[in-house]
């Protein structure tokens, strides 16, 4: 190998060359497993409990803030505790059971123990007439209600009867919790991370992002950075919200980020522009799709999803934009109880895992360089850079490669710049520059 060690990117590009697929596959996919069972929300131990379990793999500094903190626009509400939720018919038998899946319980239910006839319980039950194997999971974070979701055919089976509803559940003064793992370069600028830990057993929709962030974190904490790297595990929106009312000063230093959520179900690689559109994190990301050659969508920006809709809101306009597959609600299993294990695959994860990996690469190896013969082309096959046989195949793409660094390092095109422009993929682009600065052809341009 003659690339220069010396440098971050090459390091990183080692490490995802080197990597274990199927293992890493096992990882992602373990965790998921791991972190499936827990009942999550915006607030409360499910969260807490997910975080220590995150924190076993990677340092996290946990942020506990007290219920009524005015969080710009919002407060942050009181701390939701469920311990149990059943319906029972009037034989006492558990129709619908909290401890047979936490979805079962609208989520943030008030707590309610009464006995009501089956016309008094019918605009409290949720279910999907169209999947009617499949319970919604559902949400009432800010309206008090309480209620219960089943399947369909669950709810077509019940008879005029006197049921016994109870959720014990506590809704009190307690704090919104959230986490970030903060790995220190050589610059105080950041890369940014963020993915929502609030929903319950649901696999795709947010526990694959959870995991594709951990790893990330783990493997970027084993090789050297130019950039700090910031990896945000927050409650979906109000997280967010509340994040960024109490961390103003560090957005500031936020140069790309990226939502991650979605990253396992079995659909092609989907990328969301940030609000900005032409940021460089928009440009990494469509560059390290289009020369994949793997199946993409890259999409514009809009505002409606996840937290890039806090992280782009007017006032703040960060270069965030949103790495998925298939984008939220634009598969059947959204938000039911079929998106789980079997949704989520192991080959999905890792490959979403190896795209933002090979993003992290760009933005680490990207730079401005300046050709120090620039009078004629300076003679490479006296240096052993160029074939003297005629390339072909991977040969010939790395002498067109270092023909385009070459004639575009004037110090005002990045090596983004001339990948892009030529279509070779960053990682050539950049080997390539490396292997010119050994030949003290090239150098960087601060
Ligand atoms: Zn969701």
């Amino acid at each position: 190998m003659s690339t220069n060690t010396s440098m971050n990117p090459a390091e990183l590009a080692d490490v995802r060359r080197h990597l274990d697929v199927a293992a890493i596959g096992s990882e992602l996919y373990a965790r998921v497993e791991r972190l499936y069972p827990i009942c999550r929300s915006i607030t409360g131990h499910g969260v807490r409990e997910t975080l220590r379990l995150i924190g076993q793999e990677i340092d996290l500094a946990i942020t506990e803030v007290p219920s009524g903190t005015q969080v710009f626009d919002w407060a942050v509400p009181p701390e939701w505790n469920i311990r149990d939720g059943y319906v029972k018919n009037s034989s006492g038998e558990k129709i619908v059971d909290f401890a047979a899946s936490n979805l079962h319980v609208l989520n943030y239910s008030i707590p309610v123990h009464r006995k009501i006839t089956l016309a008094e319980l019918q605009p409290h039950l949720f279910s999907i007439p169209d999947r009617p194997d499949w319970v919604p999971y559902k949400t009432s974070y800010y309206s008090p209600n309480w209620g219960f979701c089943l399947t369909d055919r669950q709810r077509q089976a019940l008879k005029d009867d006197e049921y016994e509803v109870c959720i014990d559940a506590s809704l009190e003064d307690g704090h919104l919790t959230f986490a970030e793992c903060v790995l220190p370069g050589q610059s105080d600028s950041e890369v940014f991370f963020s993915c929502h830990i609030c929903h319950p057993s649901l696999c795709n929709d947010n526990l694959s992002g959870i995991s594709v962030a951990v790893t990330l974190a783990k493997l970027l904490a084993r090789t050297a950075r130019k950039y700090s790297y910031r990896f945000l595990f927050i409650p979906g929106t109000i997280g967010a919200i509340t994040w960024l009312a109490l961390n103003e000063e560090t957005t500031r230093k936020i140069t790309h980020g990226l939502v991650l959520s979605g990253l396992g179900d079995p659909g092609r690689i989907t990328y969301k522009r940030s609000r900005r559109a032409n940021a460089e994190i928009d440009r990494v990301v469509a560059h390290v799709l289009q020369t994949s050659g793997d199946p993409h969508d890259i999409q514009d920006f809009s505002p409606y999803g996840y937290d890039e809709r806090q992280y782009c809101s007017p006032g703040f306009n960060l270069p965030v934009g949103v790495l998925s597959r298939t984008p939220h609600g634009r598969y059947p299993e959204y938000h039911t109880s079929a998106d789980n294990l079997d949704l989520v695959r192991p080959a999905s994860l890792t490959d979403s895992l190896l795209k933002a990996l090979s993003i992290v690469e760009v933005v680490e190896g990207n730079g401005v360089y300046t050709n120090r013969n620039p009078k004629g082309e300076p003679q490479l096959g006296r240096r052993g850079l160029y074939s003297t046989m005629g390339g072909h195949g991977d040969s010939r793409s790395r002498e067109e490669a270092l023909l385009w660094v070459l004639n575009l390092s004037d110090g005002s095109h990045t090596l983004l710049d001339i990948a892009e422009r030529s279509q070779l993929p960053f990682d050539v682009i950049r080997q390539v520059a490396s292997t010119l600065q050994q030949h003290e052809l090239l150098s960087e341009t601060s």
